[in-house]
């Protein structure tokens, strides 16, 4: 039930009707009976601004933001958490109580929970990561939090691999996308954050022989589920991760901000989102 008194919060992006987060929030509150709703916002890139600084006056607690949004909503919030700043992006905001936009970024902690739930004994030595996108710079700020010894960022454009390099620090550098190959020599972790592989773009067909067997590969990729960088891996032997966990993580500080409660994460978040992503 919706009364009067709901919390009201949604998702910003142009498009918007992909977005899984309407179905993830909604099902969570349904789940813990809290009176709120969460709606998804076509907004045209032209009108983010005025539409953020509606949301306090429609009484809105506050957002996610999805693509194209999330660096242009970085220059526009009036505060900017820690990890916000190191990643240039915010994906969530939270209303504070004068109506001020804080804006905040999950994907980094989305990105790491959803390997420690999923790889919990993985050994924190060396990691590729490919890409160097907006989620590149979310997972590479996520692993150098957890401490990895050497981070080696491969893209296809190697400028900004090294950009990426040069804004974390020592641990990080970056390598040729020619290099793959042979840089996953004695790596615990590969990590894809390009877009290859997502429906509707071209597969990712890196070959894995350099990679050793107990290696996790991962691919933030989730639609769809199975890409063909994991059907790869799983063909190999190698553990794999899929995109679909990052999603929810990454979704439960702003819930919970939000709404006052942190929501469950179990099996059946993923099965929903699955089902809704088979539609
Ligand atoms: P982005 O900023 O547009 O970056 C795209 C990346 O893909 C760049 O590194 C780009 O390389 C690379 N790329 C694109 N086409 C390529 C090609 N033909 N060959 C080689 N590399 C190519 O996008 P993003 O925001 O980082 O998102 C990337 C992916 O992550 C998307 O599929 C998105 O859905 C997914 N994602 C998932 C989650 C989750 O919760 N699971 C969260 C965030 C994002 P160049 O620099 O050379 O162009």
């Amino acid at each position: 039930m919706i009364s009067g008194k709901a919390i009201l919060a949604g998702v910003l992006g142009w498009p918007v009707k992909h977005s899984l987060s309407p179905t993830l929030h909604n099902h969570w509150l349904r789940q813990l009976g809290i009176d709120g709703a969460y709606v998804p916002m076509a907004v045209d890139p032209a009108n983010l601004e005025s539409v953020l600084r509606a949301l306090p006056r429609m009484g809105f607690a506050g957002c996610n933001l999805t693509i194209p949004h999330k660096e242009r909503a970085f220059e526009i919030v009036d505060t900017r958490s820690e990890i916000a700043e190191r990643i240039g992006a915010v994906n969530t905001i939270i209303i504070q109580k004068d109506g001020s936009l804080h804006g905040t970024n999950t994907d980094a902690q989305g990105f790491m929970n959803n390997i420690i739930k999923k790889a919990p004994t993985l050994n924190k030595k060396k990691v590729v990561v490919l890409g160097a996108g907006g989620a590149a710079l979310a997972v590479c700020a996520a692993l150098q939090d957890a401490g990895f010894e050497e981070i080696v960022i491969i893209n296809r454009t190697y400028e900004k691999a090294e950009i990426v390099a040069r804004k974390f620090g020592a641990a990080l550098r970056a390598a040729q996308w020619e290099a793959g190959e042979a840089e996953m020599e004695q790596a615990s972790l590969l990590v894809n954050t390009t877009s290859l592989g997502m429906d509707g773009q071209e597969p990712l067909m890196l070959p894995l022989s350099h990679l050793p067997l107990d290696a996790v590969v991962n691919d933030i990729v989730y639609a769809p589920l199975m890409t063909d960088l994991l059907k790869q891996a799983k063909a190999k032997g190698n553990p794999i991760v899929t995109g679909i966990g990052m999603l929810i993580e990454q979704a439960v500080p702003g819930f919970e901000a939000w709404f006052g409660k942190p929501p469950p994460v179990t099996a059946s978040e993923e099965a929903l989102l699955l089902k809704q992503l088979r539609q």
